[in-house]
């Protein structure tokens, strides 16, 4: 994939995230790992506005290089990058339900057996930091060990994936299984799946939308 190519999917993804619902306005950015850093977002500019040469590239020593700021929340995305090998993409929104939920500081528990697209048997709140801190950095970090993603207090939510696609996908299914968590507390007391189920679920998931014959599986 080449660079443009690239910037502009970083921006198709952005535009998706709000037609998707998953997020509102100007909040939440998206970046791809490219060469010896990343591409992300720009800081304040509306999605439908940001053409390619707005994206900014920021290497693995955290320095900038384009014509607008980086998104305020750079330096998640670049710890990211930097710890995770796996991450190829990142998407943070501030999705409703994920919000909401973080607002109460909630842990999501596995009340669904799809809390395993997440990568465990939970999908954990970080704890509450300022927006664009190392320390919300460091935090968000912790909550997305042996996760591919995380909610963020009274903020959000962050998820990563091998590709754009993937990660938006994610991000997509939090939401969703957010949406459920919330509507099932309205109404009574989750049951939660034991842990040892959550393993046979897991060990399900590692073949879960595989291709094991190299063909396109059908939809
Ligand atoms: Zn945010």
């Amino acid at each position: 994939m080449s660079e443009l190519t690239l910037r502009k999917a970083i921006i198709a993804t952005s535009l998706a995230m709000n037609a998707l619902g998953i997020n509102r306005g100007k909040s939440g950015n998206v970046s791809a790992r490219w060469k010896n850093g990343f591409l992300i977002t720009p800081s304040g500019l509306p999605y439908e506005e940001t053409r390619p040469a707005d994206i900014v590239f920021i290497d693995m020593k955290g320095k900038p290089t384009g014509k607008r700021l980086p998104s305020s929340e750079w330096r998640f995305h670049h710890d990211i990058y930097r710890t995770r090998r796996e991450a190829q993409a990142v998407v943070h929104a501030h999705a409703s339900f994920a919000t909401t939920l973080a607002c109460l500081g909630m842990d999501v528990p596995a009340f669904h057996y799809m809390i395993a697209v997440a990568g465990g048997n939970n999908i954990r709140c970080a704890p509450y930091a300022t927006f664009g801190t190392q320390e919300l950095s460091d935090h968000a970090l912790k909550a997305l060990s042996d996760r591919y993603a995380c909610l963020l207090a009274n903020h959000g939510m962050i998820a990563t994936g091998d590709s754009l696609k993937r990660a938006l996908a994610l991000a997509v299914e939090v939401e969703a299984l957010c949406e459920q968590y919330w509507r099932a507390l309205q109404i009574g007391k989750p049951a939660i799946l034991s842990d040892a189920e959550m393993e046979v679920v897991l060990e399900k998931f590692k073949t879960y939308g595989k291709n094991t014959n190299k063909q396109r599986a059908p939809r």
